[in-house]
């Protein structure tokens, strides 16, 4: 009957113990199985097809002499897809082996379709962790970027009014930055920037504590947790390890190297008054007296009662 089917191509087993094999070889689309032969059970070799990862999904039309309605349904129960009773109507053979080719084949695009789905939403998930870290990191130096900074600094400021805790900020700027570019060329600014970045990475020792470019050639430090007293500690070891590192900047009008100024400010918790833009605000303010009063040295400006305490560099 499927013989001389131009659209069918019929291979043919004739014994059992071949079938799983040459199935294996050939890929069909569907088989044709009786249920009753000799030396085998046909049910049983239904469930060596269905216990066969590479071939448990093909669709079996089992092929029965009788209607009995326990054999049919124990084929459906172990995974065959059809009964016919033998010998059934030629075209009605025909027809179900194509239903069945045809379902089988689109199940197989479905398949494939959906594992390349996956492939490209886990590639996306790749590339969308990449670009937020991306958008984080500031390209130059490594370290978290401005919008980066706003985040942290606001998050951590909310965090400290809610346990009730101090939160330090520090920002730094470089002395004489433009006359360093102006002697050792904008990629030699580069290379001083990204060396000065690595300070203060160093400096941004707790999980909590954030080191990052502010813009330029100022950076800032985020420190929660962190007294006034700490963080004058913290901006001296700052200042003082970027002097250690003895760059030479032969044009800088307070030292023959690479220097910093800071300003550091502190929230208290007793501040109720305080935002963020206030504590940025503060830190800038004595940032602005470290330039004024000298260069290459801190100035931490008082919480609550506003007085600047100056630290001159030994
Ligand atoms: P001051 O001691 O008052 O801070 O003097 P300054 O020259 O450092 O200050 P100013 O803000 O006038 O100059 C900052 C310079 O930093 C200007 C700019 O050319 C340079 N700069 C900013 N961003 C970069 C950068 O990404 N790479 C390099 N090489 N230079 C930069
Ligand atoms: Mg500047
Ligand atoms: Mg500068």
């Amino acid at each position: 009957m499927l013989a001389n089917q131009p659209d069918i191509e019929l291979h043919v087993c004739a014994d059992a113990a071949r079938a799983l094999p040459i199935a294996r070889e050939i890929r069909p689309t569907v088989i044709l199985q009786d249920l009753v032969m000799p030396e085998v059970d046909g049910f049983t070799l239904v469930r060596f097809f269905r216990a066969d990862p590479s071939l448990a999904s093909i669709p079996i039309i089992v092929l029965s002499s009788k209607e009995d309605p326990r054999d049919k349904s124990r084929a459906f129960e172990i995974g065959a897809s059809d009964y016919l009773v033998k010998i059934p109507d030629k075209i009605e053979l025909i027809a179900r082996v194509r239903a069945h080719s045809r379902s089988f084949l689109a199940q197989l695009d479905r398949d494939e379709a959906y594992r390349s789905l996956a492939a490209l939403k886990h590639q996306l998930e790749v590339k969308n962790a990449e670009l937020s870290r991306l958008s984080t990191v500031d390209g130059l130096t490594g370290l978290a970027n401005r919008r980066r900074f706003d985040e942290v600094l606001d998050q951590e400021y909310r965090r400290a009014r809610r346990e009730g805790a101090p939160l330090a900020l520090i920002m730094t700027d470089v002395d004489y930055f433009k006359k360093y570019n102006d002697t050792y060329g904008h990629q030699g600014g580069d290379e001083c920037l990204r060396k000065v970045a690595a300070v203060l990475a160093q400096a941004a020792r707790r999980p909590a504590d954030l080191a990052a470019r502010y813009g330029g050639e100022e950076f800032a430090l985020v420190l929660p947790h962190t007294t006034a007293e700490g963080a004058a500690i913290v901006a001296e070891t700052l200042r003082s390890s970027v002097e250690a590192l003895n760059l030479p900047h032969a044009a800088s009008g307070v030292a023959g190297h690479v220097t910093l100024s800071l300003g550091v400010a502190v929230a208290e918790p007793s501040e109720a008054e305080l935002s963020p833009q206030a504590l940025l605000k503060r830190a800038d303010a004595a940032l602005y007296q470290a330039k004024r009063g000298g260069r290459n040295r801190f100035v931490a400006q008082g919480g609550a009662t506003d007085a600047a305490s100056e630290a001159a560099p030994h």
